[in-house]
């Protein structure tokens, strides 16, 4: 733990308390409390270096009260890496004082590939049994609260898919001519819960005479685990995608969830241990692309076909803070036929969601939630576009609340049904 403390103190010590975190802190925004900001976690992890602080469960929970959004980071003028004095923060938090025993089981399960798949095949078959339609048909309600699993009765949530993305598509999708050969990482959410939008991508990437190989041997990237603070599950998780994906010597690793292209792309660096794998990651990360990178890149198809919308974009916090993408999706909204772009206000300020974070805190995710959508509601839009899972999620589940008319869609479906592709 030393060593853990050592580096932290290089980052702890150049805070000047000057608070420009708290002024983009959505958490302290919405609870007004000096402890969620980053200036608050980073003063009682200075008590915790100096020996004046125990890692105890209580710092454990106020830890745990963060999007790890990563707005406070770039803006800090001393520079420092709140994000990842956050995730080491948890990662000796969780190794001192364990996680809750459902969560444990969950991301332990992750590590068993099949029998995960398994669970979530049978949890479609069955979920019926404990969720009921939502009333506007945006999604399901919990019949009876299920805090355990974060699930009040009032939150509306995606069914899961009775047929996963990955059973809809052969491993290798062939084309006459292929321009390049890529492996589409599809993560969990785009295969088990939304795989219209994986469909859309793969449709995409083979209208542009890709090759798309999606491995079948894939596995959750990891994040709810390694943001958790279970690096174990984390390390493992990422070592095994990185050994597959850099076997398949491919182009480029598409993905269409931010969460997956952050942690593929940045998080896995210091997650890795095994030193052959990490340079297999080093090879690889600067392939990881998401598909609206991907697709500006190849240029957008000619002869669009127009589609009436008036739409806004929501940037992800792994999207636009992750991945350094945020001009793309714009880019290819604003060049399609038919549709009208309008930016909403404040369209990267995270959505509330944060993962694991709106399962614990839902009342002060809604709130932040809240703002996102009256926002977008402010646009006059019709459909709000996005590129993250749990941000579709969590934006649909306010929406419904709120009897909107507004439409969540992945930006590569819109792409999609202006290429005909539907
Ligand atoms: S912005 Fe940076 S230097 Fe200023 S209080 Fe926050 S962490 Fe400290
Ligand atoms: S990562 Fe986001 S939620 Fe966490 S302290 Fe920074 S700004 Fe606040």
């Amino acid at each position: 733990m030393e060593s853990n403390y050592a580096q932290w103190q290089k980052q702890l010590v150049k805070c000047i308390r000057c608070g420009t975190c708290r002024s983009v802190c959505p958490v302290f925004q919405a609870s007004d409390n000096e402890n969620t900001t980053a200036r608050g976690k980073v003063k009682l992890l200075e008590a915790v270096s100096e020996g004046k602080l125990e890692l105890t469960p209580e710092l454990q929970a106020r830890m745990s009260k963060c999007l790890l959004c990563k707005a406070c980071a770039p803006g800090c003028p001393s520079g420092v890496r709140t994000d990842e004095l956050f995730l080491s923060a948890r990662r000796a938090l969780a190794a001192k004082n364990g996680l809750p025993i459902t969560k444990k089981l969950a991301f332990t399960g992750l590590t068993y590939r099949k029998l995960f798949d398994l669970g979530l095949k049978m949890g479609a078959l069955f979920q019926g049994i404990v969720f009921k339609n939502a009333p506007d048909g945006r999604g399901k309600l919990a019949r009876i609260p299920l805090p355990g699993a974060g699930l009040s009765q009032r939150r509306i949530i995606p069914p899961l898919a009775t047929a996963p993305l990955r059973t809809r598509f052969p491993e290798i999708n062939q084309v006459a001519s292929p321009q390049a050969r890529v492996a589409f990482y599809t993560g969990c959410m785009l295969n088990y819960v939304y795989p219209e939008s994986g469909e859309a991508i793969v449709k995409i990437l083979k209208a542009h005479d890709i090759e798309v190989v999606i491995p079948a041997k894939q596995s959750c990237c990891g994040t709810p685990a390694f943001t958790s603070g279970d690096y174990q599950v984390g390390r493992y998780l990422a070592e095994e995608n990185v050994k597959l994906l850099a076997a398949g010597n491919y182009d480029a690793i598409i993905t269409g969830c931010a969460s997956c292209g952050a942690a593929l792309k940045h998080e896995y660096g210091s997650i890795i241990e095994d030193p052959a794998v990490k340079k297999s990651w080093e090879d690889l990360a600067g392939k990881v692309k998401d598909i609206t990178q991907f697709v500006v890149d190849l240029g957008l198809k000619k002869d669009l076909r127009e589609v009436n919308a008036k739409i806004t974009y929501h940037d992800p916090c792994h999207l636009v803070r992750g991945m350094g993408v945020t001009k793309e999706p714009r880019q290819l909204l604003k060049a399609i036929p038919g549709i009208e772009y309008a930016e909403m206000k404040d369209a990267a300020k995270c959505c509330g969601a944060g993962g694991t974070f709106s399962m614990a805190y839902y009342d002060v995710s809604r709130t932040i939630n809240d703002w996102k959508l009256d926002n977008a509601e402010k646009t006059g839009a019709n459909i709000l576009a996005t590129g993250c899972s749990a941000c579709r999620m969590h934006i649909t589940d306010g929406l419904g609340q709120r009897a909107s008319r507004i439409k969540v869609m992945h930006t590569a479906e819109i792409i999609a049904k202006a290429y005909g592709l539907e």
